[in-house]
């Protein structure tokens, strides 16, 4: 006789037709949101994390607008063009965010955007902001960082205040992006934080965006801890 207990388990929701190609990254995307919730990265339906599917023309895979960011499902995503318009009519409504995404997708390389909500992101990012950035020097976790080969580096977090006028907070972040990009004698900028909002980051993928974003939320954390204890 049957009970619940040998019931198999029940298949997950297929994704949405216009997604099916993109089925391993709506998946990576999933997976994303439900450690960055445990780790209170992301809470509610605050936070959003998209993965470049196409280059020509651009296109991004997109976590939509209010859906909790711990129990996203497959169909809780939008396929949105290189403005952060959604491709096709029907789909869930994009983030008011999404055209940030679309910035940080300009710059060479980067195939997958992670933004988070954290508490240290949220409140450094108020401390920092009259000095335009947090300086991170002399931390062994640098190294973490794509192209970081020394705890002897300097990276420089951006902070742009925050706003809802989206299209103006693009403008900045765009401009700084290219400068960073232009500037070789510069290290490369590997995030951007909004005034107590949150951070953005990137990767030529969903694993390598991970990574970076651990490894920023932990030296941000260091910083944050540091001050509490008047170090
Ligand atoms: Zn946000």
């Amino acid at each position: 006789m049957l009970n619940s207990d040998s019931t198999p388990p029940s298949m997950p929701v297929p994704c949405p037709e216009l997604l099916s190609p993109y089925e391993q990254q709506v998946d990576a995307l999933i997976e994303v949101g439900r450690i960055f919730w445990q780790r209170g990265w992301s809470v509610g339906t605050s936070s959003s994390y998209s993965a470049v599917v196409n280059d020509t023309p651009r296109q991004l895979l997109l976590t939509a607008s209010g859906k909790h960011k711990g129990r996203l499902t497959r169909e809780d995503f939008v396929l949105v063009d290189a403005q952060g318009e959604p491709t096709q009519a029907g789909q869930p409504k994009s983030p008011a965010e999404a055209l940030l995404h679309c910035v940080a997708a300009e710059c060479q390389g980067v195939g997958a955007i992670l933004h988070t909500h954290s508490v240290w992101s949220t409140v450094l990012s108020d401390r920092f902001y009259p000095q335009g950035g947090i300086l991170l020097e002399g931390y062994e976790m640098l190294k973490e960082l794509s192209g970081v080969t020394t705890h002897q580096h300097a990276e420089w977090l951006p902070i742009f205040d925050n706003t809802q006028d989206i299209p103006e907070l693009a403008a900045q972040v765009r401009a700084t992006l290219l400068l960073a990009e232009q500037e070789s004698s510069r290290a490369a900028l590997h995030c951007f934080i909004i005034r107590r909002h949150g951070i953005y980051t990137w990767g030529k993928d969903v694993d390598e965006a991970f990574r970076q974003i651990e490894v920023l939320e932990f030296l941000l954390e260091c910083l944050g801890r540091s001050a509490t204890l008047g170090a």
